[in-house]
């Protein structure tokens, strides 16, 4: 775990724990053994830091995390580390993340590699650092660059970190001979210790902005309002004073709901990609890809895959359309420059790999074609009929769907055993969300290509079985109909968007309604009336808001207006949602918020249950995934089925009852609920992660 290599009057300790030298107990019992017998020996001037690997150490060994700590703890071995009697060099490379940036603050100097990057990002898992992290960065850094990198946790690269006075130095060449060399210079030395510095004045305005920005992100999540007080703390009293205050708020955000569940979204992202029955099975490898349709969908897929290094060609109907598909395309581009995520250079060389074309035979040197065409059947029937001709037999084909059935368009296909769904988020170059939805014919193999697609495209890839929806859009036509049914027993759209953007949604479902456009609602529900059982609770209330013009955001009214792109409410939708109400002649009653959540909450669980009850999603975990990644769920609730299980399932039973008892047979009890419940079981028992 640590190996100790001496060059003279250095001697250098190197953390080894692949695969990212986590700071486990091992590691940290090592450290401590290693600094006390390198701290007496006389032979020894300097000490160096650095780790094996590709890492210096990317943080703690979450499988330790939520259990009782196990000695050494960190705090201590980076005490111990900075009370050294002689001079301690660290020398980052690679990621430098929580206890490896802690071990950093606590040596003398700190060296980085040019491609290093150093962060504490314990906030994103509802944390606090624990090992000094809060009360060593704000005397080193000063207290707003530290508090804008402990709330926000975000990780800084080499020349920023030299900046902000994070690290005292950049590695020109070879990190660990300059570091030795740094370490030899300082022998002799009393070594200076950051935790007895002072924390630097700062323009009090420059303070309170920071502030003021850390709360106004923090959006319900308690970790970055704990940085606040942490770094107030490191401001008003001395070290040891500090740091048991610093401890004491790691171990309450530990216990904490909030830190539980952004722990289950860590595990949950790294368990889905782990599919059983695709081990030992190879994915192809592709490179140039087709895309069909340069619509809103199509000209974001194709970025998304010019963005992960392949080549697109854009295929559309007709030289005017894909014109217009190309200026989405180039405007998309721009808009990065502009904002300077990437320069022109890059820019540049993306779009050279982009070829446009009208002609499907141009597809047929692509591995990969994905079909992004209006969302009607006879259209992508009479395409894939079309494709099946024109591509050779292994040409993989997907389509990016959101509602259709799969089975129907493999019919349509010779070997339908390569068709498969990709179905994105729009903006597609940016949602993080990919579903892959496989058909029942649909090859393993191709499935590990989906898969592998999707880890390339840098995105959480969850596999989905056929049904309307799939998994997200599934449980979101279940909720936003059940929101519906609210505005006919008394509620308001603004107060059933306002209860859910207290939960945490990021938007309530009628504004995200009206960003997306209420035609693609209206579309389908035309589509759907003539199957539509009568029997079965339906809400027309989107068709009145189509019929005046209100499509949403883009027509300037939905169902709230938009003036200058605000929000407001308008009494219109308010008087048309009331006479709606009162022409059901259902009873009129006011809403809680908690009733509103609750409501809508059990709705997606209850769907949630029975998608896992048919197959459609393989675990939990899956489902949380998709609506934290996809819908605006909030990722510090955990997603629905973790935040039923921390609500108690025998109360979201009992609500589900009463949802089943009013609104009919499509809101019947999922099995699955009713057994977990009756059991008392968990849903995480069925998340092989967290068995
Ligand atoms: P869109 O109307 O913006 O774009 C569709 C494009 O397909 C148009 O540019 C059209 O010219 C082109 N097209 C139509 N028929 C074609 C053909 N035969 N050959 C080549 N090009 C053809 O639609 P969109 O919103 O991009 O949706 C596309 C698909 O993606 C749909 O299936 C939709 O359900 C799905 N989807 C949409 C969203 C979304 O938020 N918009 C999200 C996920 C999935």
């Amino acid at each position: 775990m640590i190996h100790l290599h001496p060059s003279g009057k250095v001697t250098l300790l190197e953390i080894d724990n692949p695969p990212v030298n986590a700071t486990s107990q091992a590691v940290r019992q090592g450290l401590l053994d290693a600094i006390e017998r390198l701290d007496t020996d006389p032979a020894v001037g300097a000490i160096v830091i650095a780790g094996a690997g590709r890492t210096f150490t990317a943080g703690g060994d979450i499988t330790e995390f939520g259990k009782p700590p196990l000695l050494p703890h960190l705090p201590d071995v980076i005490t111990r580390i900075e009370a050294c009697a002689k001079p301690v060099v660290v020398a980052w490379h690679g990621t430098a993340l929580g206890g490896g940036c802690e071990i950093g603050l606590a040596a003398t100097k700190r060296i980085i590699a040019p491609d290093g990057s150093v962060g504490l990002p314990e906030v994103k898992l509802g944390l606090m650092p624990g090992a000094g992290g809060t009360q060593r960065l704000p005397r080193l850094v000063g207290p707003v660059v530290a508090l804008d990198l402990i709330a926000s946790g975000r990780m800084v690269g080499a020349k920023e970190a030299l900046a902000l006075g994070l690290v005292d130095a950049i590695a020109a060449g070879n990190l660990r001979e300059e570091a030795v060399a740094l370490a030899e210079s300082l022998i002799g030395q009393p070594p200076e210790r950051v935790s007895e510095r002072p924390v630097p004045a700062s323009d009090p305005t420059a303070w309170e902005a920071t502030v003021a920005k850390v709360k106004k992100d923090a959006k319900g999540r308690t970790a970055p309002l704990a940085a606040i007080a942490l770094v107030e703390t490191a401001r008003a009293e001395p070290f040891a004073a500090g740091q048991p205050k610093e401890r004491a708020t790691f171990f309450d955000l530990m216990a904490s709901p909030q830190s539980k569940a952004l722990r289950h979204m860590f595990m949950a992202e790294r368990e889905v990609a782990r599919v059983p029955e695709l081990a030992g099975i190879s994915p192809r490898e592709i490179n140039h890809i087709g895309v069909i349709g340069a619509g809103t969908m199509g000209s974001g897929i194709a970025v998304a895959f010019l963005d992960a290094g392949y080549r697109v060609t854009l295929m559309e109907a007709s030289e005017a359309a894909l014109q217009a598909g190309l200026d989405r395309v180039n405007g998309l581009y721009l808009r990065s420059v502009k904002s300077g995520r990437i320069d022109e250079t890059i820019r540049l060389e993306r779009l050279s790999r982009l070829t446009p074309t009208t002609e499907i035979k141009a597809l047929a040197e692509t591995g990969l074609v994905i079909e992004a065409v209006f969302e009607d059947m006879a259209v992508k029937l009479d395409l894939l009929g079309r494709l099946g001709a024109a591509l050779p037999a292994e040409t993989i084909i997907a389509t990016n769907t959101s509602y259709l059935d799969l089975e129907v368009m493999a019919d349509a296909l010779p070997h339908p055993e390569r068709f498969i769904g990709l179905h994105f988020f729009s903006p597609a170059h940016v949602m993080k969300l990919l579903e892959i939805v496989r058909a029942r014919r649909t090859a393993k193999e191709v499935l590990a290509t989906g898969l592998a697609i999707g880890k390339r495209l840098k995105k959480i890839a969850v596999i989905a079985g056929v049904c309307d929806g799939f998994i997200g859009n599934r449980l979101l036509a279940r909720y936003r109909a059940q929101c519906e049914f609210m505005l006919e027993e008394g509620a308001l759209p603004q107060e059933i968007d306002a209860a859910l953007e207290a939960f945490g949604f990021a938007m309530g479902p009628f504004a995200v309604q009206d960003l997306a456009g209420l035609d693609i609602a209206w579309a389908r529900r035309k589509r759907l009336a003539a199957t539509r059982n009568p029997a079965e609770r339906d809400v027309p209330l989107v068709d009145r808001l189509c019929e005046a013009g209100r499509f949403g955001q883009k027509a300037g009214k939905g169902w709230y207006l938009y003036a200058e792109g605000k929000r407001e409410v308008d009494p219109e939708i308010d008087a048309l949602v009331r006479a709606h109400a009162a022409s059901t002649g259902r009873a009129q009653r006011s809403f809680s918020a908690a009733e509103i959540q609750s409501r809508v909450l059990t709705t997606m669980i209850n769907e949630g249950a029975k998608i896992l009850g048919e197959g459609i999603a393989a675990r939990p975990l899956d489902i949380d995934l998709v609506l934290v990644n996809g819908y605006g769920f909030p990722n510090w609730r955990g997603g629905p089925m973790h935040y039923a299980d921390e609500t108690g399932l025998a109360r979201i039973l009992a609500e589900a009852e009463a949802i089943a008892a009013r609104d009919g047979a499509a809101y019947a009890v999922a099995r699955l609920l009713r057994e977990l419940a009756g059991s008392g079981r968990t849903f995480a028992s069925l998340n092989a992660s967290e068995r």
